[in-house]
């Protein structure tokens, strides 16, 4: 009911993902060697979904786009009803490229000001990030950038190198940092759950630079 906006959506993970970031949430799915379903059982689960009301589809990972299944993913959801929207962390701009006309929406994850993506996620190559962000401006119906807030990481001055980043676009989500005991990288588990007094500032900074400043998850 929240990974769409406006739509009840099933939601089907991708294993594997090109970044280590070590507050990821989906830990288990980094590496891609989680067992997954086979075809016949993907199959009868998404049309019982259709059946019962969802019309929508989140293609999410780990990184969907590193996934060699991704583009049979899409193609299938289609094939079964599902309106789709992609999550990616826009690492790889020539397959999202090829994936933008196959779905409705994307979202992205800008996590970070350009100069702190290498620290914290152990990935250094902008200018795909930027590519991305360009493509999906132009291209994607319907896109959302995406910050999930840290309030020990997300200052004004962050916020204002991801606003510059992704200046003019139409929509970015602000989500709160929710510390867990199995995140990757303890020292992150010890980090505070972000306040909503913070979101509400951060998406203050945020809004000169974007049409239109959500937040979700508040707490
Ligand atoms: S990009 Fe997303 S899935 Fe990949 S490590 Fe970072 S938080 Fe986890």
């Amino acid at each position: 009911m929240v990974d769409y906006p406006g739509r009840l959506a099933a939601v089907f993970f991708l294993g594997g993902c090109n970044f280590r970031c070590g507050f990821c949430h989906n830990a288990s799915l980094l590496a891609g060697k989680e067992e997954g379903l086979p075809w016949k059982e993907v199959e009868a689960i998404a049309r019982r979904f259709r059946r019962n009301w969802v019309d929508a589809a989140v293609v999410t990972g780990g990184e969907p786009t590193c996934s060699r299944h991704v583009f049979h993913t899409v193609e299938k959801l289609r094939e079964w009803g599902f309106r789709i929207k992609l999550d990616t962390n826009g690492s790889r701009p020539d397959v999202l490229k090829r994936l933008l006309p196959l779905v409705e929406g994307v979202a992205m994850d800008v996590k970070f000001a350009p100069a702190n993506y290498p620290a914290h996620t152990g990935f250094s190559d902008l200018a795909a990030l930027t590519e991305s962000i360009r493509l999906i401006r132009e291209q994607a119906a319907v896109y959302e950038f995406r910050t999930t807030v840290v309030e020990a990481w997300h200052g004004p001055e962050e916020m204002r190198a991801i606003g510059e980043w992704v200046k003019g676009a139409r929509r970015h989500v602000l989500q709160a940092f929710v510390p867990r005991s199995d995140l990757p990288d303890p020292t992150c588990s010890a980090l505070a759950q972000t306040s909503g007094t913070h979101l509400h500032a951060m998406a203050d900074v945020l809004r000169p630079y974007v049409e239109q400043v959500e937040i979700r998850g508040e707490f």
